[in-house]
């Protein structure tokens, strides 16, 4: 992959793209880099970024301009990549860092999948940076998601985090259903429980792909030791993507927020998902 330096000509501060019926989990983002080297079976990157380079952005002044003038206040830093190809280029993250210190009453999140991120530390990012983790299951992670950390490795990350005094997240998205998943989820929240003091956000979202991107996933697991081991069905949903049926997904929201409970965690979110969603599950 080739690293692309470039001037964002736009601006920085974007708003997610999500259909109105849905609840997008986080609202905003901050692209500083588009690309990612990792190969996870279902990445909407492939069917979002048409030019496989990583491109970089130089230009950050310009988001001290738009944070001063926008209401946005959670911001996701790591939508178009994965939140550890930051410590690849400390000259850029010290640079943003400097930036969002300036804004002590906004979060901006950064979400993993490589324990990589914890080069960060070394920059000494500001207090109102958060750090989440995509966790999934131990199989998802061994064998659709190329590349990555295992499991438990970001959760060890989290924890590394946690103990240095940031806020820490686990986002359970995309939770993928196969056999064995809820022995393997048990195992990995009584994990994250022994690790980890307090969730500031455990967010969930089921598996849902765009058109172009289902029959590659697929084929990813017809190619690998999960052809066979899926579970459910999907259908075509009213914002174009194929997903399980909603009542599969509410009660498998339910089942993962009660081997959750073991957690201590402050918020919920849901992602990508209708907005009664919530309500029926937590009701
Ligand atoms: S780590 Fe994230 S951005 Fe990278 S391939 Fe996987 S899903 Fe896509």
């Amino acid at each position: 992959m080739k690293v692309l330096n470039k001037i964002n000509k736009g601006n920085f501060i974007k708003k997610f793209t999500s259909h109105p019926d849905y609840e997008a989990g986080c609202y905003f983002q901050i692209d500083i880099i588009e690309g990612c080297p990792y190969d996870c079976g279902y990445c909407f990157l492939k069917h979002y970024l048409k030019n496989p380079d990583i491109i970089v952005y130089d230009n950050l002044e310009k988001i001290q301009k738009e944070l001063a003038s926008t209401k946005a206040n959670y911001i996701n830093l790591s939508v178009t990549t994965d939140g550890s190809m930051l410590s690849l280029f400390p000259g850029l993250s010290r640079k943003l860092f400097d930036i969002l210190r300036k804004f002590p009453n906004k979060y901006f999140e950064i979400r993993f999948k490589h324990k990589k991120v914890m080069k960060l530390l070394e920059l000494d990012p500001p207090k109102n940076v958060i750090f989440t983790s995509t966790i999934s299951g131990i199989t998802i992670a061994d064998k659709l998601e190329i590349g990555t950390s295992s499991t438990i490795e970001r959760i060890d990350a989290l924890s590394i985090f946690e103990n240095s005094g940031y806020k820490i997240g686990i986002i359970m998205d995309p939770i993928i259903l196969y056999e064995g998943w809820k022995e393997e989820y048990g195992k990995i929240f009584s994990i994250a429980n022994k690790k980890l003091s307090r969730l500031w956000r455990f967010g969930v979202g089921l598996l849902r792909l765009e058109r172009s991107i289902f029959p590659i996933f697929l084929e990813r697991i017809n190619n690998s030791v999960l052809k066979g081991k899926l579970l459910g069905e999907f259908t075509h949903g009213d914002d174009n993507k194929y997903r399980y049926y909603y009542n599969y997904r509410i009660n498998t929201y339910k089942t993962v927020l009660k081997l959750a409970s073991v957690m201590n965690i402050e918020n919920i979110l849901f992602y990508m998902e209708k907005k009664d969603v919530k309500r029926q599950v937590l009701s």
